[in-house]
């Protein structure tokens, strides 16, 4: 029977039962196991992780683990560059479009408010957001940690907050997001990218308060709504000002 010695860093170590967090432990293993499928029997679920390093050498998902090897494993660092230690991944994850899960359509839709790409239906099933990730290289979000195991899942997110207006922050801290909100630049019922529309077009279809305070107004092509960007004290755009402005920290 072999041996090898595991120490999670950061947020990991939320994936682990208390006696197992911010401590090195030991995992007896035979065969020889990848350092992934061991990871995820600990119950960390891989796109979590960013870094691996055994014996202080970066290694892929693939490594087979050793006996009396030291192995430490880091989270998504967004904010920090440490892509000369790493290869764990084809594409980096600063482009950031997602595939957001079935029962966090909320999120989807304040996320395109601040301007990101989500895809998301009501309806999705598990095995459609993984393909989706997977053919259109997408960030999954999930409060579902089985999904985010699935092994055609390489970059995802799991999500903390159980409330929406606290996921967001939770999002744009936690993948550093903050400097590319854009807000009234997408649908948020559809996600397409809207367009400027003559006010002349589209009058008609205006409220008379509408019509009178405001002349710039940007369309959906997809669906058709109009959106236009409210006084200051609107209601978007205080929802805006929020999840834009609300700070998020791991909790301790
Ligand atoms: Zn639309």
């Amino acid at each position: 029977m072999a041996t090898a010695h595991f120490r999670f860093y950061e947020e990991l170590n939320d994936f682990l039962p208390p006696a197992r967090r911010k401590v090195e432990f030991s995992v007896h293993f035979s065969r020889c196991p990848s350092v992934k499928d061991m990871i995820e029997s600990l119950g960390v679920p891989h796109p979590e992780i960013e870094l691996i390093l055994v014996n202080g050498q970066s290694v892929d998902f693939s490594y087979q683990l050793r006996d009396t090897d030291r192995v430490s494993i880091y989270p998504v660092f967004e904010s920090l560059d440490i892509t000369p230690l790493i290869r764990l991944r084809e594409w980096p994850l600063r482009n950031p479009r997602f595939v957001v899960d079935c029962n966090l359509g909320r999120l989807a839709r304040y996320l395109r408010l601040l301007g990101f790409d989500c895809v998301y239906r009501n309806d999705f099933q598990d095995a459609d957001v993984a393909r989706i990730a997977d053919q259109q290289q997408r960030i999954v979000l999930t409060r579902d940690r089985r999904l985010l195991q699935r092994k055609i899942i390489t970059h995802g997110l799991f999500i903390r907050e159980v409330l929406p207006r606290r996921q967001v922050p939770e999002v744009l801290t936690r993948m550093d997001l903050r400097r590319l909100v854009s807000p009234f630049s997408r649908c948020t019922h559809c996600n397409a990218l809207l367009e400027p529309v003559d006010k002349v077009d589209i009058e008609h279809r205006l409220e008379p308060k509408t019509r009178r305070y405001f002349s710039e107004f940007l369309q959906c092509p997809d669906c058709r709504r109009i959106y236009w960007k409210g006084s200051h004290h609107g209601r978007a755009q205080h929802l805006i000002d929020e999840l834009q402005s609300a700070e998020w920290a791991f909790p301790e």
